[in-house]
């Protein structure tokens, strides 16, 4: 490395993001469980909405979103004003930090969390803060104790990703009001729709002046191909990230795509429907099997094994019949599985290995 051409402080503090696996050596026809993936795909209607963009990839896309937010708006009872679009919530993660955070700021996020916050954080130069959990769910009275005067974003998803934990809008609530003057308030709502008559945060954003909710279409639309997510907050803050959104961020295919995809929320009941009774059948029967799980209210069980060799046992003897699940070593949690809730064909393979793998038949 050149001594004289370096990166900005914090760049070379970054673990490269692992996606989760996606093939086993040998084995042609796998289970991918690893990235909580949609095991249905899209809805017809984004299928059919992909197809007709193909007649306007000449064009330039639009740059103020205007259909797909007023869609969005329309769904979840939203001012369209106030709600930005970006290349999946991540990027509604970076230009949050881009605009809020820098040298000698501090962005404060849970032992369990995702990843994409340290990332995002120590790209810009701030210093990342990391609190403990209970029992693999947020503590609000610990993030309270990080803060200070330096705080200036605080992550959360509910549910949170891992864990599949949540906390109540009365714990979010609280938080939101006692944090510093300075810090926003990010509720990161990727698992949102998985919970029956949950908004998000969004009527807690609506409340406040310092919290911002993101929202994606990789999860229970089954888009994540497609790179599509969202943000809403207070005017002030909309006003400043789209000072730093490029203009054409988003295509027409994922503009057009997505504003079908939110319209048929049939689609999205129907997942969250059937996600729901699968996950509960999965855990139960993993539970059976001595492999407890923390009640998921996402698309996904973290399965508890006695210690890591087990993990990691179980892992390979997954694989070697074609399912592949998350290692959550990177997430502070060696000795647990993340596994995708699939369809129910998958969700039986699942508990007949794990099964196989305790010796029980
Ligand atoms: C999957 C996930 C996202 C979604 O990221 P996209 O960039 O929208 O694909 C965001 N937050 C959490 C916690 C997630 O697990």
């Amino acid at each position: 490395m050149s001594d004289q051409i370096r990166p900005q402080p914090g760049i070379l503090d970054i673990a490269l993001y692992e996606g989760g696996k996606a093939h086993v050596a040998g084995v042609a026809n796998v289970v991918k469980l690893s990235s909580n993936e949609n095991p249905f795909g899209p809805s017809d209607k984004a299928k059919e909405a992909f197809g007709r963009t193909i007649h306007s990839l000449h064009r330039y896309p639009v740059t103020d979103h205007a259909d797909l937010r007023t869609a969005i708006a329309e769904v979840h009872g939203l001012d369209a004003g106030r709600i930005i679009c970006g290349v999946g919530s991540d990027e509604i993660i970076t230009f949050l930090c881009q605009a809020y955070a820098g040298p000698r700021d501090e962005v404060v996020f849970t032992e369990h969390g995702f990843l994409m916050y340290r990332i995002s954080a120590l790209a810009v130069g701030a210093t990342p803060v990391e609190v403990a959990e209970r029992e693999r769910t947020a503590d609000v009275d610990a993030i309270l104790a990080a803060c200070n005067r330096r705080t200036k974003l605080v992550f959360i998803a509910n549910p949170n990703n891992p864990t599949g934990t949540m906390i109540s809008a009365a714990e979010i609530a609280r938080l939101a009001e006692a944090l510093p003057p300075e810090a926003l308030l990010v509720l990161d709502g990727a698992y949102a729709e998985y919970v029956e008559g949950y908004d998000g945060g969004a009527s807690l954003v609506d409340a406040r002046d310092n919290v911002v909710m993101t929202r994606t279409f990789s999860k229970i639309y089954g888009l994540g191909g497609l790179r599509i997510g969202w943000g809403y907050g207070p005017r002030h803050v909309i006003d400043v990230l789209n000072r730093i959104r490029g203009p054409f961020n988003l295509s027409t295919t994922q503009l057009d795509v997505a504003e079908a995809a939110v319209r048929d929320q049939d689609f999205v009941a129907k997942c969250r429907t059937e996600n729901a009774r699968m996950r509960s059948w999965l855990a139960g029967a993993l539970a059976e099997l001595g492999v407890p799980s923390d009640t998921s209210m996402a698309n996904f069980i973290l399965a508890r094994f006695a210690n890591v060799a087990e993990a990691e046992a179980c892992d390979a003897f997954l694989q070697g019949q074609g399912l592949i699940v998350r290692r959550v070593a990177s997430y502070k949690l060696p000795h647990c599985l993340r596994i995708t809730i699939g369809d129910e064909a998958s969700c039986r393979q699942v508990a007949h290995a794990v099964a196989q793998f305790k010796g029980v038949k």
